[in-house]
């Protein structure tokens, strides 16, 4: 079952990131064909002393995981899995194919365990500290190993003190590859932590931009954005659209009567109200005031009267008398549908007169622009 935390990195799991994971795992890739391609060289040269069972192990043993490994990467179905990019098993398949290829050299033996140091720093990028310390002892022990089965089968052909030298400098290496790599990873993963928090701090600010305080709607400056983007589509001929523009009825009564915090709940209230009512893909801003706009998108003047009528009818039936409010608020709405050619400026005009006409024919009602 996973917890809380994995499906936090899971969801984490953004786009930037399967792309390093992608390039993570061409790298350790590449450090396997750099492998077979030395090794094959040196038995090539005739310095490798390795059985054909030893050899084609090597070859085979490091080219079909890493051919399964690039599959399972590219196609990004480790993406779930606790260690996505596999480091830990990779590193190991890696040391065994460096250990059998040093196990078959004698004098060069340090030089089929290079690879490692490379591959130490690759990991650093996967594995914390706990993990690449035992990476490095492990290769440490079985680089002791690998002498150990080299002296019993084949002998040494350097002095046992060379080899033990050889053997210290290559533990205190890998040792220090991983402390070092852990601390350049620990600051790595701070700087993402502290991006991480910039970018949702810039988030917040792009929020706060675009939105009204009280009711959380968008606000004018947005919604003249949102218009002006309808607009490029209307002129485009690709669909028209209509506003709304609504207004609160007798609303300085009820902060007269019930005091400015009751007018801020009724605010809020109609907001999410409104918002509740809106069909998918439609826009509601507050303009200022107890003044909203709807902009309904695809919708002609009789879907958009329709909308508003809809709203206005839900709208009338709240009472917060029961919580020693105000009773009904009712409110008034002017439609107009945007005519191609003509500015934002004078599709609101138009929906504003509407408005007017609605307030002057007795309010608590939804009147269209006059043709
Ligand atoms: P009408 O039916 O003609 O629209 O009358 P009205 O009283 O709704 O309109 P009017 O423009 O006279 O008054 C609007 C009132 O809205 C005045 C102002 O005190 C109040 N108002 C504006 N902004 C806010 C706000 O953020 N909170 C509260 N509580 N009241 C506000
Ligand atoms: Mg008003
Ligand atoms: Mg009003």
């Amino acid at each position: 079952m996973k917890t809380p935390d994995d499906w936090r990195r899971v969801r984490r799991l953004t786009v930037s990131e399967r792309r390093l994971l992608r390039r993570h795992g061409r790298a350790v890739l590449s450090v396997a064909a750099l492998h077979v391609l030395l090794t094959l060289l040196l038995w090539w040269l005739g310095v490798l002393q390795l059985a054909p069972v030893p050899l084609v192990t090597v070859v085979v043993g490091l080219l079909v995981p890493g051919l399964v490994y690039l599959g399972l990467i590219e196609l990004g179905l480790t993406a779930e899995w606790r260690e996505p990019s596999l480091s830990m098993p990779a590193a190991l398949i890696l040391l065994v194919a460096f250990l059998i290829t040093g196990f078959g050299l004698d004098e060069a033996r340090i030089s089929a365990l290079m690879l490692f140091f490379p591959l130490l720093l690759l990991v650093s990028f996967r594995l914390g500290a706990g993990g690449l310390l035992a990476l490095a002892l492990l290769a440490s022990v079985g680089y002791l190993l690998m002498l150990a089965l080299a002296w019993r089968y084949h002998g040494l052909r350097l002095s046992p003190t060379l080899e033990a030298l050889q053997w210290l400098v290559f533990t205190l290496v890998s040792v220090s590859f991983a402390v070092t790599g852990s601390g350049v990873n620990g600051l790595r993963r701070r700087l993402a932590v502290k991006n991480q928090a910039l970018a949702d701090a810039l988030e917040q600010v792009r929020d706060l931009a675009i939105r009204d305080d009280l009711t959380g709607l968008f606000n004018r400056r947005h919604i003249l954005q949102v218009l002006e983007h309808q607009k490029g589509l209307a002129d485009g001929g690709i669909y028209p659209f209509s506003v709304c523009y609504v207004d609160l009825d007798y609303f300085k009564a009820i902060n007269d009567a019930f005091g400015h915090g009751w007018g801020d709940r009724v605010l809020r209230d109609f907001a999410d109200f409104a918002l509740a009512d809106l069909r998918g893909g439609d826009y509601l801003a507050r303009l200022g005031g107890e003044e909203f706009i709807m902009v309904l998108p695809q919708s002609n003047l009789e879907g958009a009267e329709l909308a508003a009528e809809r709203l206005r009818q839900g709208w009338g039936q709240r009472d917060f008398r029961a919580q020693n409010g105000p009773p009904k608020v009712s409110l008034s709405a002017g439609v107009a549908c945007y005519r191609p050619g003509e500015s934002i400026d004078q599709l609101i005009a138009r929906a504003d007169h509407a408005l007017y006409l609605a307030k002057s024919r007795g309010r608590d009602r939804v009147c269209r622009e006059e043709t």
